[in-house]
């Protein structure tokens, strides 16, 4: 249990709110009145819906698809998409602070409405026809219809170039054959955005219901990170997809990558969130628990923790906030937004390394949120580029040289 701690950072926040209480270089300053109640919306529907049901989720592994219908109402797919079209007509540091307080409350909560809002909404409103649009749009954006994002093949990753599902003119329709690996959403899907190439070997995008002949979607098994979220593969035999659910106008990879800079940018901001979890609760166990007569908290080791620690995620917020403002002018460069998720899912991780230990025995308990964290994360740093790439995509920004072959 939380003693009542006049602490000076306990102090500034609200009282009694877990979620709120180090925000030491007053970022909030940098947020406005909207930014804020958007935050506060989110925060009190984790804390109401799904603070009580994650720990238990996540043991069983079981995804509590229920929560769609409330990530829609909060807001939580497409917040800077238009209204007309699903989203929440807000600007893009709304977008991220969303997702810092759903990741505050799980990397898998916050990954369903990533992969709803930036990978399945965002390609539909910018890449398909207005019939399209207009036929998924809303319903995603309600959440009657859950989507997903077909990229990753088992045998190409971080190379998704080198793809092999294709699509075939078949006259009226295209007939797409393949399959797809580590699919957030595919099982519990309605539709899928899936890349696949054309006979010409360029990369095209293309809605894809999952109620279609030839396509299934079975779920993946044995996963120890993001065990409250689905993740399955996407098979497809033979399916006939009408002409017009391909995209029209956008050809090779630049169309599924602007999908994952707008993921990314989104992570970016996520893994603050888990981070932030970790932290605080690093701190008040620490305040009240007791070793050689006086608190964790007390020890040189430990402030030099905490220290470490506030410090690491302020500057990943400061990165974040930063890189909202570059992209509400859309500005925001795929370099900078590598950099930026590179940076901030790592510094999550260590974030939550260090708060285990400081819990002692009890941070490898469900009692706290930590292992559910740090296990998270490792999917984190992995999917939407893994660490390396990301990288590797800095370095080729400032050499101009390309080390990825
Ligand atoms: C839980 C989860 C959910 C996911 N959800 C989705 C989804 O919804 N949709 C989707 O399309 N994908 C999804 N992914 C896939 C994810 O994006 C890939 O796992 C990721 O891109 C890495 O691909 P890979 O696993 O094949 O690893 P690989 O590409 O085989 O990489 C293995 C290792 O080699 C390194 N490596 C690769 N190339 C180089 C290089 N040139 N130089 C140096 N090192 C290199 C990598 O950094 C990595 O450490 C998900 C993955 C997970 C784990």
């Amino acid at each position: 249990m939380t003693k009542n701690i006049e602490h000076p950072t306990f102090h500034r926040a609200a009282k009694g709110d877990r979620f709120q209480f180090h925000d030491h270089y007053l970022v909030d300053d940098l947020l406005d009145d909207d930014h804020r109640m958007a935050r506060q919306a989110v925060r009190d529907w984790v804390k109401a819906e799904v603070s009580p049901i994650i720990e238990d989720s996540y043991e069983r592994g079981v995804c509590a698809t229920h929560l769609f219908k409330g990530l829609a109402e909060i807001g939580a797919f497409g917040p800077s998409l238009p209204v007309e079209y699903g989203g929440g007509g807000m600007d893009e540091i709304a977008y991220g602070i969303i997702m810092q307080e759903l990741e505050r409350g799980d990397s898998g909560l916050r990954s369903m409405a990533s992969v709803q809002g930036s990978l399945v909404m965002y390609p539909i409103y910018k890449y398909a026809n207005e019939e399209t649009r207009k036929k998924y749009l809303p319903k995603l954006g309600s959440g009657d219809f859950i989507g997903c994002f077909g990229l990753t093949e088992p045998d190409h990753g971080s190379d998704p170039g080198s793809m092999v599902t294709n699509i075939k003119d078949a006259g009226d329709h295209y007939v797409l054959n393949g399959a797809k690996m580590w699919i957030t959403n595919s099982p519990i899907a309605d539709l899928a955005v899936v890349w696949a190439k054309d006979e010409e070997g360029k990369v095209r995008g293309m809605v894809v219901e999952s109620g279609w002949e030839g396509f299934s979607a079975p779920e993946i098994h044995g996963k120890l990170s993001l065990r409250a979220s689905i993740t399955g593969e996407l098979v497809f035999e033979d399916v006939k997809v009408p002409k017009e659910n391909v995209f029209p106008d956008i050809k090779g990879l630049r169309g599924p990558l602007s999908c994952l800079s707008k993921a990314r940018y989104g992570i970016a901001w996520g893994a603050v969130g888990a981070a932030l979890d970790c932290y605080d609760s690093a701190l008040r166990y620490t305040l009240e628990r007791e070793q050689f007569g006086r608190p964790l908290a007390g020890f040189q080791l430990t402030q030099k923790k905490l220290a470490e620690m506030l410090t690491e995620i302020t500057k990943g917020q400061l990165l974040a906030w930063r890189l909202g403002t570059l992209a509400n002018k859309g500005e925001a460069t795929p370099a900078q937004i590598s950099m930026a998720k590179r940076n901030n899912v790592n510094m999550a991780l260590e974030v939550a390394r260090e708060a285990r230990q400081m819990h002692g025995g009890m941070g490898i308990t469900n009692e706290y949120p930590i292992m559910r964290h740090m296990a998270n994360l490792e999917s984190v740093i992995t999917y939407e580029g893994t660490h390396d790439i990301h990288l590797l995509i800095t370095g080729m920004e400032v050499t101009g040289l390309n080390a990825f072959k």
